[in-house]
Formats: structure tokens, C-alpha cells, sequence
């Protein structure tokens, strides 16, 4: 570890740096960090929980930020939502890591600092981030508001991914007490909902309402949602809230009262896949947010002929074993949706703060997150763990 990185190290667990306004106020272990180098100087500071290799244990990590640019957002985190993904990538199931990183998309807190340029957000203000931070924001899907799909491949996701502008050299995530980012990528909170409330909305709700929305869904339709983790539950919400019948897939029997409490019509426990065949051609549509690999086919078939089913869920290394019997004969159309783009995100927020539509969540403090990350793996979220970030 370099001189420069243990001093800031210790002047956070000093608890002397405080960040306020555009300013980094360092106490006197930071003015010596400071003088150390003219850079480094500048960063924010910010401290976290990081996984440190590939077992996917977090402990805590303190590291700097980028200076706050002109386009920029600095935005002090209150809630970060825990995301399966978050789960997956540290622990290597999706390609190789750099470590420390820090993960979660699912960040909601309040506007503390503003570069020059930025006009959508003032000190104050609550705000969000997801799963992106930056894009080309030139190329056509930059343009049309898909930056999740840039087409010069320039998508910078939340966390692992190669930033030039990070101390760190990649970008950090919102298990973490700030971060900067650019204003472009930053979505609004309408103060009538609370920010923990907010924060699963960035990636488990996004992620289900743009394939729901892009299915041109009519009131009175039948749709499929299979796995009511994090992202099933909040997309029977959220279907129902369009006027459409939920039928809710699940493996996990204690969850079927719950899922009649979100408003579907009916709950189905898959004990064995012999009980999905009642349902076989009578759904207008599906999706599935199962993050493992199973039985696709057996799910695919309930929708109707020429109907859509759209898988969300991402396995080990992204793969499915997928039966082409089942689709010859079921004639479904198969496809993928990821999260979704920047008007979208926002356009979500503000449904869900109009009608009233929250995930349940369940508050932790962040020396529990290695223990209910256990529990997510093991089915046993109700539904969505929030982490209060002040505890870091
Ligand atoms: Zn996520
Ligand atoms: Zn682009």
C-alpha cells in the first residue's frame, strides 16, 4: 500500500475528513494527505464495504473518488439496495474481477455538491443512481435513450468495470458512503417516496418494468413472472399497476401468501415441474427472473403461441440450457432484456412514486451484508435487502 493511500486510510478511520459542498475538508492527518499530493488532494474521499478476491466477503475499505467535474453529481448515500449481481460479479461467476471493488446499483441518496454545468440538481435534492454511470452519449442508442446498449460500447457500468477517471481504476459502487457521477446518469426522487424505498426501483425495477412496458401489454392479459426474489416481486407489482393477471412462479412455498398480498391472481408453487402444465399455451406473455439455470422450455411453454417470454435473470457465465423441443412446438419467441436506459429509469421512479408502489424491503446495517448475502443465495430475501449506509 502506498504512503498516500494508508494516510487516507487513516484519516477516514480518524473520522477527519468530512465531505461538504464541492470541497474535500480534511482534519490534519489530510492536510498532510493534501500536501502528499497535489491529486489525490482533490479526490473525494469515501469509504465502503469491498470485496477484496473472489470469495466475495466484503469488510470494509476505504478509497478515493474522482474530483468532482463540472457535469458531475456528488451525492452522499443514505441506501443501496443488494442486488444478486452484485453477488454474482464479485464472486467471479461473470469473468474475472479486479479487486478491491466495491458493488450495488441500487444507490439512493442526497445531492450534496453540483459542477458548474449541471442543471437538473441542486444541494438537496434526493437522487439515484443504477446500473450505469456513463456512455458515449453520441451513437444512436446513446441518443435514444437506450445508453445500456451504447453502440460504441462505451456503457460504463456502476462498478468493476475500467474507468479512467477512478483512483482506482475501476468504477466503485453504492455499498459506500458517496459517489460522483455524471449528471446524465443520475435520476431524480420525487421526495413523496422514501429513498430506501427508491433505491431497489434502479435495477430490480427497472429491469422487469422495461420488458413489461415494451411487451405493449393490454388491461385484462395474462402475464407469467417466474422466481419472486427481488426483481419478481416488484414486477407483480408493477404488472399489476398496468391492469394485467399475474400468475406468479415460485419454488419457495412460504412466499405464496406474500405474492397474493402484491396483487396476483394466482400464486403457483413449483414443487415439480408437472404443475406448470395446467397452464401450458394460456399466458400472453412471461418473464422470468430465475438467476440460475433451469428448465426454460417447461416455463416458455405456458405462454401462447407467437407470445414473447423474456429471460432477465443472469446465471453462471450467462448460461441457459435451453431444449429446442420446447420451442419448436411452443413456437414462443425467446429473448433477453437488460436493465433498462436513463428516460426509462426515471420514468419508472416517477410511476412507482404516483401509484404508491414500493418494494418490501427489509433494512440491514452494513456488518450484516456478508449474512444476507448468504441469504439471497439461499432464497431466503423478503424481498429485497436495503443496506442504511450511515452504518458503514
Ligand atoms: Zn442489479
Ligand atoms: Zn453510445
Amino acid at each position: 500500500m502506498s504512503e498516500e493511500k494508508k494516510l487516507s486510510r487513516e484519516t477516514f478511520i480518524n473520522g477527519a475528513a468530512t465531505v461538504l459542498g464541492s470541497v474535500v475538508i480534511l482534519g490534519k492527518a489530510g492536510k498532510a494527505f493534501a500536501q502528499s499530493s497535489k491529486k489525490a488532494g482533490k479526490y473525494v474521499l469515501s469509504k465502503g464495504y469491498a470485496a477484496k478476491n473472489k470469495s466475495g466477503k466484503l469488510s470494509k475499505w476505504s478509497f478515493e473518488r474522482r474530483e468532482l467535474g463540472d457535469d458531475d453529481v456528488l451525492i452522499d448515500i443514505k441506501f443501496s439496495g443488494i442486488c444478486h449481481s452484485d453477488i454474482h460479479q464479485m464472486r467471479g461467476h461473470w469473468g474475472p474481477q479486479q479487486y478491491p471493488q466495491v458493488p450495488g446499483h441500487e444507490i439512493a441518496g442526497v445531492v450534496i455538491s453540483v459542477g458548474k454545468n449541471v442543471t437538473k440538481f441542486k444541494t438537496g435534492d434526493h437522487a439515484g443512481v443504477g446500473c450505469m454511470v456513463d456512455s458515449c452519449g453520441t451513437c444512436e442508442s446513446c441518443k435514444a435513450g437506450e445508453e445500456q446498449h451504447c453502440d460504441n460500447n462505451a456503457t460504463l457500468f456502476t462498478y468493476g468495470y475500467p474507468d479512467k477517471t477512478s483512483p482506482s481504476g475501476i468504477t466503485q459502487g453504492g455499498y459506500s458512503s458517496n459517489i460522483v457521477v455524471k449528471e446524465h446518469f443520475v435520476i431524480r426522487i420525487p421526495k413523496s417516496m422514501r429513498l430506501q424505498d427508491a433505491a431497489p426501483l434502479l435495477c430490480a425495477g427497472i429491469t422487469t418494468y422495461s420488458p413489461l412496458v415494451k411487451s405493449n401489454l393490454k388491461k385484462g392479459d395474462k402475464v407469467g413472472i417466474a422466481g419472486i426474489g427481488g426483481l419478481g416481486h416488484i414486477a407483480i407489482k408493477l404488472a399489476v399497476a398496468k391492469g394485467v393477471e399475474v400468475y406468479a412462479f415460485t419454488t419457495t412455498k412460504s412466499k405464496v401468501e406474500d405474492i397474493l398480498s402484491f396483487g396476483a391472481k394466482e400464486a403457483i408453487y413449483v414443487d415439480s415441474l408437472e404443475k406448470l402444465k395446467a397452464y401450458n399455451k394460456t399466458l400472453d406473455y412471461m418473464i422470468s427472473t430465475i438467476p440460475y439455470n433451469y428448465n426454460l422450455g417447461a416455463y416458455a411453454s405456458l405462454v401462447k403461441p407467437y407470445g414473447s417470454f423474456t429471460q432477465v435473470g443472469v446465471p453462471v457465465g450467462g448460461e441457459l440450457t435451453l431444449n429446442n423441443f420446447a420451442f419448436i412446438f411452443n413456437r414462443v419467441n425467446y429473448n433477453g432484456s437488460l436493465i433498462g436506459g436513463i428516460p426509462q429509469t426515471q420514468e419508472i421512479v416517477d410511476f412507482c412514486a404516483k401509484n404508491k408502489i414500493y418494494p418490501q424491503i427489509e433494512l440491514i446495517t452494513a456488518n450484516e451484508i456478508n449474512q444476507a448475502w448468504e441469504k439471497v443465495v439461499n432464497k431466503e430475501a423478503r424481498y429485497r435487502f436495503v443496506i442504511d449506509t450511515s452504518t458503514i
